[in-house]
């Protein structure tokens, strides 16, 4: 292991009397402060809003004797040692500025989650398994978890996901493994985390704003690979995921594994005749392959989710888990809420909500997994060009159903490509607007069709959230059969 000492590199690396200031609250801010002032250090969290919320949590954080800023996240703390950050905080903040100016280091939670593992008492390090991409973070990294959990490992999904990994590393659980998800701000934060073997699942542009640029964006999320011992694990299919692993610095003796939805290579994981197979760690990777699942143990089995399936496959098999685990897991894997969840099938009409579909390139994704679709889709375009997800979509488009603030986008992009798809278009923004779209997408569709909510957008112009414009999804699809239903009881 490469792990380095707790505070390496900082003036006092016990954190003893060390001056950190925290900045942010909430799920990570909070869980850092407390860390840190447990270690002995001084801590002073900073934070720029000042509603009830933090209140709440400054007066938690003040009672154990920590030192709260409200309504100044911008001005760094006299003698300020080391800054840790909650992700969301973006590059150039002054605060950083400041700390950049002073010489003065800046890690994220990630960052500090993997300097304090070393320091638990009685608790091994547990060697993390790392995902990272644009799309399908989130689903590999519970694939893998059920998959070594099916090998009988302690193990949890952790990081970008529900618990975070400083309660995980922190925490009394003692594990053997951890399924790491990190988003690209995570990394940004997190420069000497070295994890046993990590994957890129693919890239496409996002989060643009807050990184700068493509190539930062994409130079962020290489940081995984840094160190790895064992694999590197790319997708074929994206050349980009690729050439990070040949500029990633890897532990001697680390391998470069693809997955592909084609036939395997020798080192890749791929598919023969719809079975999920591994080409890299078998003995004679030349002549054999092992076979490890049936794309139907995959759920939902459509093509991105079974490359997901394959990146958590290799990560596992890195580890050392074998075969039949990975098939175990596979079908003990439920796919989170709101990722292509097919929410009813009705007059040989299927509805699917992958609501989180909320950039193009996840809606790519679903859009490709379904041969005739209603399109229902809209909301907020965070800059996003539609062009070639509709030139990639257009023979697959029976009608598509627009709602949101840049709906018009959408209809433009298929006004150019795809004229001859059916676009309705609802300016409501109302409670009942997705009713309304629900309704017009069932009167469009025809047996055999999937009605598919994969919006290409984010949700905030018309809902709470991607999980509120799904459910409210589900529930209108709900309600049009119970009208149907009241209405074949009325008949006489
Ligand atoms: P993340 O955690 O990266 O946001 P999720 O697993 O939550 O990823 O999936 C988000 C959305 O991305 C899904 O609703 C689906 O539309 C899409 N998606 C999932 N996996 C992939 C993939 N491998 N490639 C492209 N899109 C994907």
């Amino acid at each position: 292991m490469t792990g380095e000492p707790s505070g390496e590199g900082l003036a006092n690396p016990d954190f003893t009397d060390l001056r950190v200031t925290v900045a942010g609250l909430g799920v990570s801010g909070v869980p850092a402060a407390k860390a840190l002032h447990a270690l002995g250090a001084r801590v002073t969290v900073v934070n720029g809003v000042a509603g009830e919320q933090q209140r709440a949590e400054a007066a938690e954080l003040e009672a154990l004797g920590i030192t709260v800023r409200l309504g100044d996240g911008a001005t760094l703390p006299e003698g300020t040692e080391l800054v840790v950050t909650a992700p969301g905080w973006k590059p150039g903040s002054p605060l950083f500025t400041a700390a950049a100016r002073a010489g003065v280091r800046i890690w994220g939670d990630v960052e500090l989650a993997w300097r304090l593992r070393e320091l638990q008492p009685g608790k091994p390090a547990a060697p993390w398994l790392a995902v990272t991409g644009t799309n399908g973070k989130t689903t590999t990294t519970r694939m893998l978890a059920a998959i070594l959990t099916a090998a009988g490992l302690r193990t949890a999904a952790v990081g970008n996901i529900g618990v975070s990994l400083l309660d995980a590393v922190l925490g009394d659980e003692p594990y053997d493994v951890l399924a790491v998800e990190l988003s690209s701000y995570q990394l940004h934060w997190a420069p000497s985390i070295r994890p046993h073997s990590a994957a890129v699942l693919n890239l496409a542009p996002d989060h643009l704003d807050w990184h700068g640029s493509m190539a930062a964006y994409t130079a962020d999320k290489g940081r995984i690979y840094q160190g790895n011992q064992v694999a590197c694990v790319y997708n074929r299919a994206d050349p980009e995921t690729e050439r990070l692993v040949r500029e990633a610095d890897v532990e001697e003796g680390c391998r470069a594994i693809g997955f592909t939805l084609d036939a395997p290579r020798p080192s890749d994981f791929g598919l023969v005749d719809g079975i999920l197979v591994d080409r890299a760690f078998v003995d004679d990777r030349v002549n054999s392959a092992q076979e490890l699942a049936e794309t139907a143990d995959v759920n939902p089995p459509a093509p991105h989710n079974i490359a997901n399936a394959l990146a958590a496959a290799a990560l596992a098999r890195a580890y050392g888990v074998e075969p039949a685990a990975v098939r175990e897991g596979l079908r003990a894997f439920r796919p989170d809420a709101h990722r292509i969840a097919e929410v009813a099938t009705r007059d040989g009409i299927t509805w699917v909500d992958d609501s989180k579909a909320t950039n193009t390139h996840a809606a790519e994704a679903s859009l490709a997994a379904y041969p005739s679709i209603v399109w229902l889709a809209g909301g907020l375009a965070k800059g996003a060009v539609f062009d070639d997800l509709v030139l990639k979509s257009a023979d697959r488009l029976r009608a598509a159903v627009l709602i949101g603030a840049d709906r018009a986008l959408i209809r433009e992009a298929l006004a150019r490509h795809a004229p001859q798809v059916p676009v309705v278009e609802l300016g409501r923004t109302d409670t009942g607007a997705m009713a309304a779209a629900v309704a017009v997408a069932r009167d469009r569709a025809q047996p055999g069709d999937t009605v598919l909510l994969a919006p290409a957008c984010a949700s905030m112009d018309m809902f709470a959230n991607y999980n509120q414009r799904g459910d409210m999804f589900a529930e209108a699809v709900r309600r049009l059969g119970a009208d149907d239903s009241d209405e074949s009881t009325d008949t006489p």
